[in-house]
């Protein structure tokens, strides 16, 4: 039995781990659970998964969950507690780095599903991995397609290139008048994915793809020239890893985030899953591969150069596209005001290299100071 913490169980992949959990009876304790503002939905996981500790940042959570017997515990309480084997890092955006942070100091395997916490302080959470010999386990279905890819092989420098796909989100076939007028209703459907908000607006103007070259840069320590981006419309080729000899692996599946996330549960070993879909070969269709246009997607233009300038520049890209999504799910912004918004705040900034949690944590506030004050 692997005992879990699962931040985040209210959100998309929480709800989705604990799917994961309730279709594999017998391999999973659920020993803690964190939730968001939804404190009916956590008070439901609670009273089915009786774990010992929960938190929630509702006023009147303890109240509310009191019956169920579990100890409302603050966030470092849970991620470092004992009885938890594995924590699932499912908050949505920066509030997921200080926790992360505190798991892998108390040695705990994470599970990363909460890709801002590596945009963020990709250097500083390595290393403390490093320095406790904890293994960051990825969840993003393109990280998790590429680990799946190099497990068996020898090293990095065996890799040429890895290749993350990209669907291209909810508008990849408006024109940039189109772009001008599209509502957040319509930027939320997205055409292959279910995920939460954020991060489905941040794959309509493909900033998400961004952040997941940056997150791959850390999780598999290669540089930006080895990480590359391809549109793929059909999302069924997760990613792919071009070695040196020429030869290029894939992962391929069908579009929904269970099957990483249990991968990622069930590490090193794979279980069936009979309410997994599966991969019909015959009736999927042609798939189809393109070039980026890097001119249409600003926000992945802009995420790639904070790459390049590194240290807190991409602390300041993340909490500036977190401020500016906001604001546009809020209606007070336009669809392309973000990357506006975004390269505004970037062209402000002087990266500080090498930088430790306070800089780090200065350099976040500032972004989104400047971010608000530029709408
Ligand atoms: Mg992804």
């Amino acid at each position: 039995m692997k005992r879990l913490a699962i931040l985040g169980s209210t959100g998309s992949i929480g709800a989705q781990t604990l799917d994961v959990v309730r279709a594999l009876p017998g391999h999973f304790q659920v020993v803690a659970l964190s939730g968001g503002r939804n404190l009916e939905l956590l008070r439901q996981q609670v009273e089915e998964f009786r774990p010992l500790l929960a938190y929630s940042p509702v006023e009147g959570a303890a109240a509310a969950l009191a019956g169920a017997g579990v100890r409302i515990s603050p966030l470092e309480e849970i991620v470092t507690n004992g009885r938890v084997d594995l924590v699932v890092m499912a908050i949505s955006g920066s509030p997921a780095l200080s926790p992360t942070l505190a798991a892998l100091r108390a040695g705990k395997t994470v599970a990363l599903a909460s890709k801002e916490a590596l945009v963020m302080a990709g250097a500083l959470v390595m290393r403390e991995a490093r320095e406790h010999g904890v293994q960051l386990l990825p969840v993003d279905s393109e990280h998790s397609a590429i680990w799946q890819c190099i497990q068996g092989e020898v090293g990095r420098d065996e890799i040429a290139k890895v290749h993350l796909t990209a669907s291209g989100g909810a508008f990849r076939d408006l024109s940039r008048e189109q772009l001008e007028q599209v509502t957040p209703e319509e930027a939320l459907r997205h055409p292959t994915w279910r995920m939460g908000r954020k991060v489905t607006i941040d794959s309509a103007t493909l900033m998400n793809k961004g952040l997941e070259v940056i997150e791959a840069h850390w999780l598999f320590d290669l540089p930006f020239d080895r990480i590359d981006v391809v549109m793929h419309r059909e999302s069924i080729v997760h990613s792919l890893v071009e070695f040196v000899d020429g030869s290029v692996k894939a992962q391929l599946g069908v579009p929904d985030m269970r099957l990483p996330i249990q991968y990622a549960l069930t590490y090193p070993s794979r279980l069936p899953n009979e309410e997994l879909p599966r991969l019909d070969l015959a009736s999927m269709g042609p798939l189809t591969f393109n070039d980026v246009e890097l001119g249409r997607y600003p926000c992945l233009r802009l995420a790639l150069e904070a790459a390049r300038a590194g240290g807190t520049a991409t602390t300041v890209l993340n909490a500036a596209d977190e401020v500016a999504v906001e604001r546009f799910l809020a209606g007070d912004i336009a669809f392309l005001d973000i990357p506006r918004l975004v390269e505004r705040v970037l062209a402000q900034h002087q990266p500080v290299a090498g930088p430790e949690l306070e800089t780090i944590l200065e350099a976040d506030a500032w972004a989104r100071a400047q971010a608000r004050k530029a709408i």
